[in-house]
């Protein structure tokens, strides 16, 4: 059996993607400007049910748009979920604001209801409102947005979904994005979707949205010749990434359907091995299953620990990866301030990534359930 890599999730193409391109191509939009852009915030916009989409070139950047929209200066305070990818965090760094972690809960590992009202009520007895929270649909799994907005409403603060993991995933048939007051959505080569690299914000609020644009374009304000009364950022997405957006869009479903089944077959092969433990979705959640995730507890498994099972795979040429590392624990945010009860740090220690491309073959398949088999004497 061939011994290629198997990557965790790597890019699936359909077949519209290169037709697209080439149309780009023919028609000479080659440039931050044109008709799949458009395109793709329609068709973005129409997916996650809200007014409208902004495309640009990363989920980062519609992180700091939406910082920026919602004016977020030097020293103001935003609460962001701390078990994420530092995408989600860098942006506050971007316009010199106070990061404030909060940890996890056990039902979804996102942002804890609780710890994040204990926030933000010992940020205002410190005399300081908390201007945003970023929450994360982290893995696909939705966050408790219910309860979330709930706190958004009473003390009066935005929220941003940092729905980056998450495109396809719903709450009630609702899409994860279109919650808060603005969703953000990556299309990385690892995501559920790619361009390649991209990024979109999305909202109900339109005016916002048109606003990021501006802000994307280098704020350039509307006369014939270059002028400008505010600082922008060349921060659109290109026609050709919209191209392959536009294709990608297309085939969605079957990417969500393939991630899930997936999730089963790891269920499947592990769910009754003892100390492994998987993520199961909340009742009305439904989790669009980007990274299959487990947890290893060593005192259950006999001593078998996530790292045991990384470097087994890792031999057969097998990536998988460690859950993400809390931001409370990143040596870049060591002096910010944090709240919560540490289960981001025991998912940090237990977790692991299977891998999860929407593109694994049988043969992959068949590989890795061979050398699960082995690590858990099967
Ligand atoms: C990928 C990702 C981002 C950043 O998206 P980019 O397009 O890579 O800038 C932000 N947050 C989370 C949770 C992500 O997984």
């Amino acid at each position: 059996m061939s011994k290629d890599k198997i990557w965790l999730s790597s890019p699936h193409m359909g077949s519209e993607e290169f037709k697209n391109v080439q149309e780009a191509f023919a028609t000479n939009w080659i440039s931050p400007a044109g008709p799949f852009i458009t395109l793709f915030e329609e068709k973005l916009a129409a997916y996650c049910g809200t007014k409208a989409a902004a495309v640009v070139q990363s989920g980062t950047a519609a992180i700091h748009l939406a910082l920026r929209i919602l004016n977020i200066q030097q020293d103001d305070v935003v609460l962001c979920q701390s078990f994420t990818f530092v995408g989600s965090s860098n942006p506050i760094l971007y316009q010199k604001a106070s990061p404030v972690f909060i940890d996890s809960e056990k039902e979804t590992w996102n942002i804890c209801p609780l710890a994040l009202e204990e926030a933000i009520l010992a940020c205002r007895e410190k005399g300081q409102q908390p201007k945003a929270i970023i929450v994360v649909h982290l893995y696909g799994m939705p966050a408790k947005m219910p309860e979330i907005m709930a706190l958004s409403h009473k003390y009066n603060i935005p929220v941003i979904e940092d729905a980056a993991e998450a495109l396809g995933s719903t709450i009630n048939g609702k899409a994860c994005g279109s919650f808060g007051d603005f969703g953000i959505l990556s299309f990385n080569g690892n995501k559920i979707i790619t361009t390649s690299g991209g990024g979109a914000l999305v909202s109900n609020n339109d005016k916002a949205l048109a606003q990021a644009r501006f802000l994307a374009t280098q704020a350039k304000d509307n006369a014939p010749h270059y002028q400008h009364s505010e600082m922008g950022y060349n921060y659109r997405m290109s026609n050709i990434s919209a191209a392959i957006g536009v294709g990608q869009l297309t085939v969605l479903a079957e990417r969500v359907a393939a991630r899930r089944a997936n999730y089963r077959f790891y269920q499947t092969l592990l769910g009754e091995v003892k100390g492994v433990h998987f993520l199961p979705e909340p009742k009305e959640y439904f989790s669009n299953r980007w990274l299959s995730c487990l947890l290893i507890d060593p005192s259950l498994t006999g001593g078998i620990t996530r790292e045991d099972v990384r470097l087994a795979m890792e031999k057969e040429n097998i990536e998988c990866r460690p859950l993400w590392k809390p931001m409370h624990l990143q040596p870049l945010f060591q002096d910010a301030p944090y709240f919560g009860n540490h289960y981001s740090e025991e998912l940090f220690d237990l977790g692991l990534c299977l891998p999860s491309g929407s593109n694994l073959t049988d043969d992959q398949q068949q590989r890795i359930t061979n050398q699960l088999k082995n690590v858990f004497s099967l």
